[in-house]
């Protein structure tokens, strides 16, 4: 079997590297006839913008350079290296096609502040992706303007405040079950709202009956993760719905990770009124250091007068698309021009190769996937399916590994620094926060059998070494670049982090200038 390994380098800063004399390039000299044409170019410049001394630049070879920045690519790690099954990210393979049509020059030459009239091509993109996601969702009016899912969330929750208001009503609480993603609480605030938790029960779903005292005539909405964090299809929405619109509130649909149930079922179907989808997890568009993000939001015809602007349409009788600047009941906007592009297009072309039976599939393949990794795991000792093991997840799946804890000292966090060691990237731990000791993977429709099977390998040869000798997991990683980070610095990207910690370092020693 295939051993992955990640390179392992002690790579010093480029600038350790650095000796005087060396040089990349040669600049060619200048000729004498421009020299005296042109006078010297100290005289042009006002002597306040002059440099006083060069620049602080490393001085290397040109191989010294490729060789560095090849030897920390080496220490990354990334969909193209192996699996991320970071359960609630979606992390799935972006095909290379997808890149290089964003590369096409007649896309990475527009401006967003080009007249209408010349840009036509990307609006009747982005014109078209979103009759899908809307057809997709079963709803029918949208936006791209959010830049990701968060703040396609605030996006969303701004809609209902307006929605109520409007309507003259003063409604200030939303309702958001324990299981959800925290973004959706924060959203929630962000937008003024007091946050109403509504707790689980053992079945993992929403508790109807905790929901029902919960709802007054202060409900403005409740957003619901669906499949929700514990990768469950919530039984009961049609019902859930049917309360919520009763007590006059609005059904927002948290639909960042759509993996488990595109082509399959529609939020719009089920009675949600807001849908919003990150483009950069469900379609394919990379994230976490791999590009900006995007997320549509699709909303019913009663929300489409509340739509941040400009909308995007489209005049059938000339056959043009319009920017519409002109909703008086817009809630403004929430960023500038009209959307992050790149990842958009990426997702209309993931859509044209797909076509509808490709989504359905995806959706098939991604939530197998998910289910033949529980088949592998579950009997593993130490290790729980927590609410209801029996019922299939979908995308994703959160294991636990509290009874390992208890009986042999081993967390969540040591099991996942123990799969880099493995060279497999570590799943999301500690979330949701209802699982103790929680880890929660998610395998997309980009992996193979055979790299599930050597995932689910690796996690029974991690707790064997649990439960024969702890003490070399407390170590983990040891085949990384870098070892054990502490924790709150590991929230920044790893190689930076470290990058910056030896930068200090070093200058604090008088290493650097
Ligand atoms: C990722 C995610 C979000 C937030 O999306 P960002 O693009 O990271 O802001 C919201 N809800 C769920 C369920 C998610 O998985």
């Amino acid at each position: 079997m295939r051993k992955f390994r990640q390179a392992k380098w002690s790579e010093p800063l480029i600038f350790e590297l650095s000796r005087e004399g060396k040089r990349g390039f040669k600049v060619p000299c200048v000729e004498e006839e421009i020299r005296t044409a042109v006078g010297k170019l100290e005289d042009l410049l006002p002597s306040k913008i002059l440099r006083q001394r060069p620049p602080g630049l490393p001085q290397v070879t040109e191989s010294e350079v490729v060789r560095h920045y090849i030897r920390l690519s080496q220490m990354n790690y990334g969909v193209d290296v192996g699996p991320q099954p970071l359960g609630s990210c979606t992390m799935k393979y972006t095909p290379k096609v997808l890149e290089r049509i964003c590369e096409l020059e007649e896309l990475a030459n527009i401006h967003p502040l080009q007249d209408e009239s010349t840009v036509q091509g990307i609006l009747q993109i982005l014109y078209q992706l979103g009759k899908w996601l809307c057809e997709i969702v079963g709803l029918k009016y949208f936006t791209f303007q959010p830049a990701a899912g968060a703040h396609g969330e605030f996006t969303g929750v701004l809609i209902i405040k307006a929605y109520h208001k409007r309507k003259g009503e003063e409604r200030d609480e939303i309702l958001i079950p324990d299981s959800a993603h925290g973004t959706n609480p924060a959203s929630a605030a962000m937008a003024g709202f007091k946050v109403v938790r509504i707790p689980t029960r053992d079945d993992g779903c929403i508790d109807i009956e905790a929901l029902k005292s919960a709802v007054s005539d202060r409900t403005a909405g409740l957003m619901l993760t669906n499949p929700n964090t514990l990768g469950l299809f919530e039984k009961e929405i049609i019902e859930i719905a049917r309360i919520i619109h009763e007590a006059g509130g609005l059904m927002y649909y948290d639909g960042a990770n759509l993996n488990g149930i595109l082509g399959i079922a529609r939020p719009g179907d089920m009675g949600f009124d807001i849908v919003h989808l990150n483009i950069h997890k469900t379609f394919a568009a990379p994230h976490g250091g791999g590009g900006p993000g995007a997320s549509a939001i699709c909303v019913t015809e009663e929300l489409k007068d509340f739509l941040p602007v400009p909308v995007i349409e489209y005049d059938a009788e000339n056959n043009r698309y319009h920017l519409n600047w002109n909703l008086p009941n817009s809630i403004g906007m929430v960023r500038s021009f009209y959307g992050n592009i790149v990842p958009l297009v990426k997702a209309f072309v993931y859509l044209l190769m797909l076509g509808s039976s490709g989504l359905r599939k995806t959706a098939e393949i991604s939530v197998l996937n998910t289910n033949y990794f529980i088949a592998k795991v579950k009997g593993l000792r130490g290790v729980t399916v927590p609410y209801d093991p029996q019922r299939p997840r979908k995308h994703e799946v959160v294991i636990s590994v509290k009874k390992l804890r208890e009986e042999t000292g081993i967390t969540a966090e040591d099991v996942a620094k123990a799969l880099l060691d493995h060279g497999f990237y570590a799943p999301t731990i500690y979330f949701p926060l209802i699982v103790d000791e929680a880890l929660m993977i998610e395998f997309t429709e980009s992996e193979s059998k055979e790299l599930i099977d050597e995932y689910a390998n690796a996690l029974k040869e991690i707790i064997e070494t649990a439960y024969r000798n702890p003490e070399i997991l407390k170590e983990a990683p040891i085949n990384a670049s870098v070892g054990r980070l502490d924790m709150a610095y590991g929230n920044l990207p790893r190689i930076i982090s470290i990058n910056y910690k030896m930068y200090l370092q070093r200058k604090k020693q008088g290493l650097l200038p």
